[in-house]
């Protein structure tokens, strides 16, 4: 050990003295504070006050796997996320350039009296794990670049043409088959084939003549641009006679400097002529179809990418469009053309809806539209013009940055405005998913969106489009048997092994099945969590303190394997991990364990427990009776039996295979299977969405037999989209109303004549200038995620100076929005408009939750709980089918119990409840499961298991097997 140390302050030093010498000084801090990471075995966390922590001392082992557990709001991720990633990234910065440390000065330092050993960190935290809508599993994990280069390099390219193989000479072999083709004595010119691309040809002519050439060639005679006569059309290239020679002895050297000074100066392309007017012949050294006499350049990596140099030219690398389907409209003939069209205008978005329906009118009264016939009525020219535009010259009125003005317009055409407005929105288009706009892929690439020089390009007779279907497995197996030769072999023995390599980690994931060009936002949220860490996993990182929040999401039991090896490999490389998790499976293997609490809010921030798992089986932690098994949940009463329900039919969106199933309604329903089985697929694609169709619009359901049998669908899930960025729990229960009226209706406010517009968010005049209420700013870092920094004017309080004078029952709007909902129940206690909704969130876990928090700061989790805080307190007497997505997500065992009774109060009150879960304590608890399996992708689709809980302990399903240990306590 202390060898060990000596050596590495010998290195140590070597090292500094060299930076220092260079003048290197932030290195050498780089250096000095990875030194000393290096020389602690922990990270030394002393007296941490950040939120709830309770001056929290404490050390964690590096290298090491580690699980803080503990009630929600206990102050995990107080730790992991506010404290030590904070912390991390503020050290990091420190040691960058003086333009970053600026920014760097309005990063809070988090609240504690030292810590010592951190290196840098890296956090995995599922409010992250937002894909771009084009972000492929290849791209997202680098894949794609890789295997663009590999195809760049060495694959062969084909003719779009005729499908022959492309031939390309370099400039050696042009220069040996003139001299090979061409007898002595032969006189030749060569010339240089110019295009004229973006500039003028009097430009291109100017250019070369100083470049000090002075013959030229135009329209394949000889023309002499100071004497003839200059073309009148455009003309798109000229000709350079680069030099005059006659073959002979000798003659191989100039040839090849003209060759060269030619392919330079045309890009590739030399013309031989034989005397002044006789055969041309065409040599290239870029790909030439020997069939066709196409030509294409050489591909480089970024050709490979559709929304780049790659982009297919037929739909501009969108891989295709909307279309409209005018046979699918439900027209009424009997009924007046321009009702329906006025109808059919309102599909669009308010703003453009009211333009488009001027420019109808308009139309209409300048008498070149049908006027008010009924559409039987129509001629077939009055139709055409309606559906596909007329060029008669209108005038509308707009309102333009707040003024009116008179604008030239034509009448655009139904089909034209809405493929316009789908091509630009898509999926934010209110015509998206109607039966009459279909989505069609382009013909030319058939939706990869590449040009055919790239699909054209072939490794094996694969091309790229067509190794990005292939499932992981296969992909893999197919790497492992291309034969190549060459100098193909060298190039590829270099980049196919670093492909493989990542290949396996996906492997080591249990994501064989997954392919490559699956869109990322298609992923379940196991699957997403996992192609995340592969990523990680690739780029090799070491010496990292990875803060992963709640890695288990998603996964069944059977995936957790798979999760551990991959956490252990990145132990191997070097890393340390820190989870915050409340999966038995992941805490009986971790090396250390922290538990945080007791209880949520106030009441936590306490280091409960730290040891090992022994040690926690023994402690009187919170965790450890649910642990040992000397808690559990109570004990289902008897499964409730259902009378009615949803059957659905033939479903075989996804890895579905042709499903028949009937789902029992008015009880509580569990969905289980292996990640990836088709789950979600089922019940939030096709049930959910079906089902929110048919009650919106009326529209015929494809899947569900029975819709009307459901009176009303609410998908309470864990995304975060519809939600407005600037929502605080206090708005998005609807409390916020209330709050403003009690602090409108006091004395002061009375006084100074505030209304209750005085304290909202959303309104100028009450609320904080400098952030708009956010009480935050947030500053963009370069290559960081963005960093939010409390406002500096209001001090993020959030309200003016002014505002924050009036106060109810001694409390302004800041310090209201400031407390936790447990806090708030106790100051609105008689006022039961807020105090019903408060009670709710204190039921589902939210107690800690303070009324102001960020929405972006809340896991999936916790907004999930809170759109079911918003359902709940509505009192609907409809009965309701609601459709969960993982509801326990983030919540400790002793939490879990307070949702199951919520869940269990909903179905008692005649609703039905449906879940996706994996924790094994809420399906037991269940009246009826349905298991989706064997396997994931291909392997799964089928639905395995359905009937109650009891009779799957006697399957052997994954699902089934993992209940099994359940109940016996492994
Ligand atoms: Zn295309
Ligand atoms: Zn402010």
């Amino acid at each position: 050990m202390i060898i060990t140390i000596i050596k590495k302050t010998i290195i140590f030093i070597k090292t500094t003295i060299k930076q220092v010498k260079k003048g290197n000084y932030s290195l050498f801090l780089i250096e000095f504070e990875h030194a000393i990471v290096r020389f602690m075995e922990q990270i030394r966390i002393r007296a941490c006050r950040q939120n709830n922590l309770k001056g929290l001392s404490l050390d964690l082992p590096l290298h090491k796997i580690i699980v803080i557990t503990g009630v929600s709001g206990s102050g995990k991720s107080s730790l992991a996320l506010d404290t030590l990633h904070t912390e991390g990234q503020r050290r990091y910065l420190a040691c960058l350039s003086s333009q970053l440390r600026q920014s760097l000065k309005q990063i809070p330092k988090p609240d504690f009296d030292s810590i010592e050993g951190l290196g840098p960190t890296l956090a995995l935290f599922q409010q992250r794990l937002l894909f771009h809508p084009q972000t492929t599993v290849a791209s997202h994990t680098d894949l794609y670049d890789l295997l663009a280069l590999l195809f760049a390099r060495i694959g062969e390219q084909y003719s779009p043409a005729t499908g022959k193989k492309l031939q390309r000479l370099s400039r050696q072999e042009i220069v040996e088959n003139i001299l090979k083709r061409y007898p002595e004595k032969t006189k030749l010119q060569l010339i240089a084939p110019i295009q004229i691309q973006d500039e003028a040809l009097t430009d291109t002519v100017s250019r070369l003549q100083r470049m000090g050439y002075v013959k030229f060639r135009l329209q394949k005679h000889a023309w002499d641009p100071d004497m003839d006569r200059w073309p009148d059309q455009v003309v798109s290239s000229i000709d350079v006679v680069v030099d005059r020679i006659s073959m002979r002895e000798g003659i191989r050297e100039r040839l090849s400097q003209s060759i060269e000074t030619i392919l330079d100066l045309s890009k590739g392309v030399v013309e031989v002529q034989e005397g002044h007017d006789g055969d041309t012949v065409l040599f290239t050294e870029i790909y030439v179809c020997p069939e066709s006499g196409l030509s294409f350049a050489p591909l480089d990596p970024a050709d490979f990418r559709p929304r780049s140099k790659g982009a297919c030219p037929h739909c501009q690398g969108k891989k295709g469009r909307f279309h409209f389907l005018n046979d699918q409209v439900q027209w009424n003939p009997k009924q007046n053309i321009d009702e329906q069209v006025t109808e059919l205008l309102r599909h669009f978005s308010s703003r453009q809806s009211s333009t488009y329906q001027k420019l109808w009118v308009a139309y209409q009264e300048s008498g070149a539209g049908p006027g008010d016939k009924l559409l039987k009525d129509l001629s077939d020219d009055e139709w055409s013009t309606v559906l596909e535009g007329d060029s008669h010259p209108l005038s509308i009125s707009l309102r333009v940055q707040g003024e009116e003005r008179s604008l030239q317009a034509q009448w655009k055409g139904l089909i034209h405005l809405i493929e316009e407005d789908l091509a630009q929105k898509k999926e934010e288009s209110l015509f998206y998913g109607k039966p009459y706009c279909r989505w069609k892929e382009c013909a030319l690439c058939l939706g990869s969106g590449l040009k055919q020089e790239v699909l054209f390009c072939r490794i094996e007779k694969e091309n790229i489009v067509e190794l990005c279907q292939k499932p992981i497995k296969e992909l893999l197996h197919w790497f492992s048997t291309i034969k190549l030769t060459g100098i193909e072999e060298s190039i590829a023995n270099e980049l196919v092994p670093l492909i493989k390599e990542r290949l396996q980690f996906f492997l080591d994931l249990g994501l064989d099945y997954l392919e490559l060009g699956r869109l990322c936002k298609e992923l379940s949220e196991g699957e997403a969590q996992r192609v995340h860490l592969a990523a990680q996993v690739a780029a090799k990182l070491s010496g990292v303190l990875y803060i992963l929040d709640e890695p288990s999401h998603g996964l069944h039991s059977h995936d957790i394997q798979y999760l551990q090896n991959t956490l252990k490999h990145m132990k191997e490389q070097g890393n340390s991990l820190l989870l915050v998790e409340h999966n038995p499976m992941l805490i009986r293997q971790a090396d250390h364990l922290v538990e945080i609490g007791p209880g949520a809010g106030v009441h936590g921030g306490k280091l409960c427990f730290q040891g090992t798992l022994d040690e926690l089986l023994k402690s009187k932690s919170v965790s450890s009776p649910w642990l040992n098994g000397s808690k559990r949940l109570p004990a289902a009463s008897r499964p409730r039996r259902s009378t009615k329900h949803l059957q659905i039919s033939n479903v075989d969106s996804h890895n579905l295979k042709n499903l028949n199933l009937q789902i029992p309604l008015g009880i509580l329903v569990g969905f289980c299977g292996v990640s990836g089985s088709g789950k979600s697929s089922l019940l939030l694609h096709c049930v959910a969405n079906e089902l929110q169709r048919f009650l919106q619009h009326q529209e015929t359901s494809k899947y569900v037999q029975n819709p009307e049998e459901v009176s009303r669908v609410l998908l309470v899930n864990q995304e975060r989209g519809a939600v407005n960025t600037r929502s605080i729990p206090a708005t998005y229960i609807g409390i916020m109303n209330t709050l403003r009226r009690l602090l409108s209706e006091t004395k002061l406010a009375k006084a100074r004549g505030y209304d209750a517009g005085r304290f909202s968010l959303n309104k100028r005049g009450g609320r904080c200038d400098g952030c708009e209420g956010l009480g935050q700013v947030r500053v963009r870092l370069e290559f960081l995620s963005d960093l939010y920094v409390p406002c500096e004017l209001c001090d993020g309080k959030r309200f003016n100076y002014e505002t924050l004078q009036v106060a109810w029952n001694g409390k302004n709007i800041s310090e209201i929005l400031e407390m936790t909902a447990e806090e708030a129940l106790e100051q609105f206690q008689a006022i039961p408009d807020i105090a019903s909704k408060l009670r709710l969130m204190v039921e589902l876990g939210l107690d800690y939750l303070t009324l102001g928090q960020a929405f972006h700061t809340l896991s999936g989790g916790e907004i999930q709980r809170l759109k079911l805080v918003t359902e709940l307190s509505k009192e609907n007497e409809v009965p309701t089918l609601f459709i969960l997505d993982e509801p326990s997500s983030g919540l400790h065992f002793e939490d879990t119990e307070k949702l199951l009774q919520i869940l269990h109060r909903l179905v008692d009150s005649g609703h039905s409840v449906y879940m996706i879960e994996h924790r094994l304590e809420l399906l037991e608890q269940c009246d009826y499961l349905i298991e989706l399996g064997p396997g994931a992708g291909p392997n799964g689709g089928e639905v395995v298991f359905q009937g109650p809980p009891k009779n799957l302990l006697k399957k052997n399903t994954r699902t089934g097997v993992a209940l099994k240990e359940h109940a016996n306590g492994v």
